[in-house]
């Protein structure tokens, strides 16, 4: 596997990335941080769990790897591997090692995904041993100060083949997202959008009315992020109906007939 395809490595900047906090889930990655906890992020698809990470990696100061879990993820790609380079065996640490050694904050994103040989090297990183073995080169590392694990799941999508163990799940604090209410929707949306607050406002609406047909016509409500989408398009000049459709109805379906029901909620909702 490519590892550059999945990681992606941002250095603790200066200024913290936008994130609007919903309750004390700030204060909570903190005091999981200074004590050397794993962190548990639970919630759907879009909702800021990733922004969430990297803003509290840049307050904290400390560099962070991000890895996006897919069902072809095994433990090598996380710790590193043998490769060849100039006719020499080298070994090449992966992201999880690196922020081992680093004291860096380490967060795999929907870790359900992953193959099961990597729970089992969550295990002792996670328990008061805070140690990584590495059985390819004999080493055991132990976590530098600051190392932190964090992972992400959405309870929505499991299914039996596909879900946390218990074993698992309670070897970490955990944190439950949702989507925003909609005052603080609306904040976020113009915030990263720059659209003004009344369009803004109803797009949130929108969005409310979506989400309320979850587990009927709809598998997924629309996330944030596809309403920060639609606002950047209508900031930018896209007629409302054109950005709504591509932003916050085609990605939801691909029924025709339930797609015409979702543009009636449009009308109902900007006239
Ligand atoms: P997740 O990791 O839960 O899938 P993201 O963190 O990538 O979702 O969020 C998607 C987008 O939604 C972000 O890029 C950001 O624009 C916006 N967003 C959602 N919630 C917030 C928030 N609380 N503060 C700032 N931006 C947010």
């Amino acid at each position: 596997m490519d590892m550059d395809a999945t990681v992606s490595m941002e250095k603790g900047a200066a200024s913290a990335p936008f994130y609007l906090s919903q309750g004390d889930e700030c204060d909570v990655f903190e005091a999981a941080h200074r004590n050397g906890l794993p962190v548990l992020l639970k919630g759907p698809t879009g909702c800021g769990k990733t922004r969430f990470v990297a803003h509290m990696a840049a307050r904290l100061g400390r560099k962070l790897y991000t890895v996006a879990c897919h069902d072809d993820l095994a433990a090598a790609d996380l710790i590193g591997r043998y490769l060849l380079k100039g006719g020499e065996t080298v070994w090449v640490d992966g992201p999880l090692t690196r922020a081992v050694r680093e004291g860096a904050i380490c967060y795999l994103d929907e870790v359900v995904e992953a193959r099961k040989d990597v729970t089992v090297v969550l295990h002792p990183l996670t328990d008061d041993r805070r140690t990584l073995p590495i059985d390819r080169t004999g080493e055991e590392l132990m976590a530098a100060p600051g190392f932190m694990l964090v992972a992400s799941y959405n309870p929505g999508y499991q299914n039996i083949l596909k879900t946390l163990k218990p074993s698992t799940r309670q070897r970490f604090l955990s944190l439950e997202f949702d989507f925003p209410p909609a005052d603080l929707e609306t904040e976020v949306v113009c915030e990263e959008s720059g659209l003004d607050h009344g369009r803004t406002a109803s797009l949130v609406r929108l969005a409310g009315k979506l989400r309320a047909l979850k587990g009927q016509d709809l598998e997924e409500g629309v996330s944030t992020r596809l309403v920060v989408y639609a606002a950047t398009l209508i900031a930018q000049g896209m007629p409302v109906g054109r950005a709504i459709e591509a932003a916050m109805i085609e990605p939801l379906t691909d029924d025709e007939d339930v797609k015409r029901g979702l543009l009636d909620l449009v009308t109902a909702v900007f006239g």
